[in-house]
């Protein structure tokens, strides 16, 4: 099966992330992606206000990959969607780039855990659908899905329906659905979380190498803390809610040389005990 590594050939080079090589040299100079300063978001609720999310700041550079960590509920998927501009902020600032979000807009890709195909449309047209979402031609989009679904795997599956494929294949689609517009950010909510546990090794092992290639930034929620520090170059920890994050951890693997050998070394050990640690200390997880 062709890996989604493949998928790089087209963007690579091309304007918003160009200079990123596979060893995952930094650019020059580096250009933050994100900046996120003081967010908050409260929901009214019949029982009362929810603060889901209080005083967030984070700072994402191009070409990095970021993942977020924390607890059921602790306002993971409602950051995302504040910084897709999908839910609006209730408090402090978020930019993308050089824009100020306040609405939706098209200069990302985001995969959530399920990949949520629509039935009755072929592969070929659950991913063309983003580009008809934009407004765009999806028959000058029809020769780059039918490649990008090739170079995951899925040649020849382009007239198949979705409940044809099994989920690791669905979600390959709904990765080449997020990137069919070739975006400079992907966001990704715990994208792996229903797959069984093999499937989702390969799929983190071709994620990583995808990311590092292209020089995309990647925002990347997850439950699983082995899965966040083999993708990351930074892993963001989360408190239970109102999330705040409480530990921004440097991931010390250089991109490009994860390969899955490293989870078995005593470094990649240590990354995890460190946040294993502080779910501790705040009581998130307990011996007892
Ligand atoms: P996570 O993704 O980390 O599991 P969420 O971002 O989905 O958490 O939710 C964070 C908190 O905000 C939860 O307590 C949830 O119930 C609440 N919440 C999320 N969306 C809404 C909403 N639209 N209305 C009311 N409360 C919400
Ligand atoms: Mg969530």
């Amino acid at each position: 099966m062709a890996s989604l590594t493949q998928l790089s050939s087209r963007a690579s080079g091309e304007g918003w992330g160009g200079g990123a090589t596979e060893n995952g040299a930094h650019h020059q100079p580096r250009t933050e992606m994100i900046r996120i300063e003081k967010l908050g978001k409260t929901f009214t609720t019949a029982d009362g206000v929810v603060t889901a999310l209080e005083n967030i700041d984070i700072t994402i550079e191009q070409g990095e990959f970021v993942s977020i960590v924390g607890p059921s509920g602790c306002g993971k998927s409602t950051l995302l969607m504040c910084i897709a501009g999908l839910i609006e902020a209730s408090a402090g600032s978020v930019m993308v780039g050089s824009r100020r979000v306040s609405g939706p807009f098209t200069e990302l890709g985001i995969v959530f855990q399920e990949a949520l195909l629509l039935d009755w449309r072929t592969v070929l047209g659950n991913v063309l659908f983003q580009i008809e979402m934009r407004g765009l031609d999806p028959k000058a989009y029809e020769s780059r899905a039918r490649e990008l679904l090739t170079r995951v795997g899925l040649g020849g599956f382009e007239g198949k329906s979705p409940w044809e494929l099994s989920g690791g294949m669905r979600q390959r689609v709904a990765i080449c659905r997020a990137l069919i517009h070739d975006p400079p950010l992907l966001l990704m909510d715990e994208p792996f979380g229903a797959l069984d546990t093999l499937t989702r090794e390969q799929m983190n092992v071709d994620l990583q190498r995808l990311c590092a290639q292209t020089g995309k930034t990647a925002l990347f929620i997850t439950h699983s803390i082995s899965e966040a520090v083999f993708l990351s170059d930074r892993v963001l920890v989360m408190t239970p809610r109102p999330g705040r994050i409480i530990a921004d951890l440097p991931i010390a693997f250089a991109a490009g040389t994860r390969r899955l050998s490293i989870r078995t070394t005593p470094e990649f050990a240590e990354q995890e005990k460190k946040i294993y640690s502080i779910f501790r200390s705040i009581g998130v997880l307990r011996d007892e």
